[in-house]
């Protein structure tokens, strides 16, 4: 394939929010975009009245630009091929389907639902082929104008050959044939006007001058319709890319809502960065040539390839995603990983919205304690609530005292601790370390049998950060707040 600029679009129905399949799509589209200096259209088809969801544009867009996967022409961005919105184009639509009856290649179809009821019903009984019976193909001039003189609602349909084959191109897959017996005559134009998916689409990417049509291999059966499309217009159909389907992480079947989160937006809610979901997807049906598996979007759009898209189904796993969510929060800065984590804490009313900036400034000097402790955004309250709260909840007894240790011994362990720190001025960690050990020396005690019900009392959970760290993250005055505390409720206990 060439390596001309393309012109490429993403073209999602708002039926829905984002989904994973269609961010993958939209994702390599971006990529052969930007590696050939290309543009990005985006276009809304929203021509299916009946299924459209009135804020699924607004989480498209908000979901391709939380990916970084920003559109060169369509909503908001404008262009000169616009509208890009489908619904404000039907009369164009019209004029085609329009120019096709008048060149004898498409007719109105006056059908009443009922008579095609009942004609699936026959075809159903008799077992036949299902599809349009061509009722209305052979329909006079006159008969045509008695039924449109009759105000008789009509649909226009695509006269398919009667007998041949179409041949189709799909630039993975090579030459596919279709026997003109296994179409129906399709409808182009609805009776209220609207395009079916199969006008619009060749119409808008004719217009539009789309260079390369990237979708999921759904689509590869509405391909000879689409040829016969363009062959009846006469123009040049673009090359045709299809996707590969996901399968569910148990390599059973498609994967679906069954299987868990599948909307970008429920990815973004449970904390993954869109880095690792970007990088995620693009090895869903697309591999490097080399053995490299972490790719930033910059450096995907450098190596990305149409050749190396595989057209073997791929299947879905959560490890993987949850691997490179990990190597992305590793690889930020402190101040971008408080950054990603504010919306989650102040979500949780940990952190106030706005944050004041010392506020923030408390949460960047946290950061390195739990970078390499949470696998999701979403975990980020659990690992840093205990140190933006004022007061925790006074933790269980047993958590305190731990397996092996006693009520009484474990009070002993944290009113000597209370009297060390209290007599402390230097508060780092190296100071702090220096003191507890030389505690739990004093104390004849094993340093782990001192420090666990320190944890605890602190923090209120027996896993978290090095102890030393976070007693200096958490400052003197609640740390001896809540040893106290701690004391109080063995005592009571
Ligand atoms: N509107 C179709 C969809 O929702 C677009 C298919 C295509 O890319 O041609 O997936």
């Amino acid at each position: 394939m060439s390596m001309d600029a393309v012109r490429v679009r993403f073209a999602p129905s708002p039926t829905g929010y984002l989904h994973i399949g269609g961010a993958r799509t939209a994702l390599y589209d971006w990529l052969l975009a930007r590696k050939t200096g290309g543009q990005f259209i985006l276009r809304i088809e929203d021509t299916d009245r009946n299924r459209f969801v009135p804020d699924a544009v607004d989480d498209i867009k908000a979901s391709l630009r939380w990916m970084g996967l920003t559109w060169d022409e369509g909503p908001e961005a404008g262009g000169t091929a616009g509208p890009y919105f489908q619904s404000e184009r039907l009369d164009l639509y019209q004029k085609y389907a329009e120019e096709l009856v008048q060149a004898g290649k498409a007719y109105y179809c006056f059908c009443s639902p009922e008579r095609l009821a009942e004609m699936r019903k026959k075809q159903e009984e008799a077992k036949a082929a299902s599809g349009y019976d061509r009722h209305c193909r052979e329909l006079s001039p006159e008969e045509i104008e008695e039924h449109r003189a009759a105000g008789e609602p009509y649909v226009i349909r695509f006269k398919v050959p009667r007998t041949g084959k179409t041949k189709v191109r799909d630039e993975l897959r090579g030459e596919m044939v279709f026997d003109h017996g296994t179409l129906d005559d399709f409808v182009i134009l609805k009776s209220d006007g609207y395009p079916t998916y199969h006008l619009a689409s060749v119409v808008d990417d004719h217009l539009m001058g789309i260079s390369h049509v990237i979708r999921g291999e759904e689509w590869i059966i509405s391909l000879p319709r689409h040829f016969l499309l363009y062959e009846a217009f006469g123009w040049q159909p673009p090359t045709f890319v299809h996707l590969p389907i996901f399968l569910s992480p148990d390599g059973k079947g498609k994967l679906s809502k069954r299987h868990g989160a599948t909307g970008v937006r429920e990815f973004k809610e449970k904390g993954y960065l869109p880095e690792a979901l970007v990088n995620f997807l693009l090895l869903l049906g697309w591999h490097p040539s080399t053995d490299e598996e972490v790719f930033t979007l910059e450096e995907a759009a450098e190596a990305f390839s149409v050749e190396r898209i595989s057209t073997s189904p791929v299947s879905f796993s959560l490890d993987k995603l949850d691997w490179y969510n990990g190597i992305y929060l590793r690889r930020l800065s402190h101040e971008e990983l408080a950054q990603r984590c504010l919306p989650f804490l102040q979500k949780d009313g940990l952190l106030p919205d706005p944050c004041p900036p010392e506020r923030f400034a408390y949460l960047v000097r946290l950061m390195p304690l739990i970078q390499e402790r949470i696998k999701l955004l979403s975990e980020i309250s659990q690992a840093v609530g205990y140190f933006l709260q004022e007061e925790i909840e006074p933790p269980e007894p047993a958590l305190i005292i731990g397996k092996k240790g006693t009520p009484e011994e474990t009070v002993t362990i944290l009113q000597e601790t209370v009297a060390v720190i209290e007599a402390l001025t230097d508060f780092g960690e190296e100071n702090l370390e220096q003191t507890l050990r030389a505690l739990a020396d004093r104390l004849a005690l094993k340093p782990g049998r001192v420090f666990m019900p320190i944890r605890v009392a602190v923090t209120g959970q027996a896993a978290t950060p090095g102890l030393f760290e976070l007693l200096a993250a958490l400052g003197k005055q609640k740390v001896l707040n809540r040893l106290q505390q701690a004391i109080t409720v063995l005592r009571k206990g």
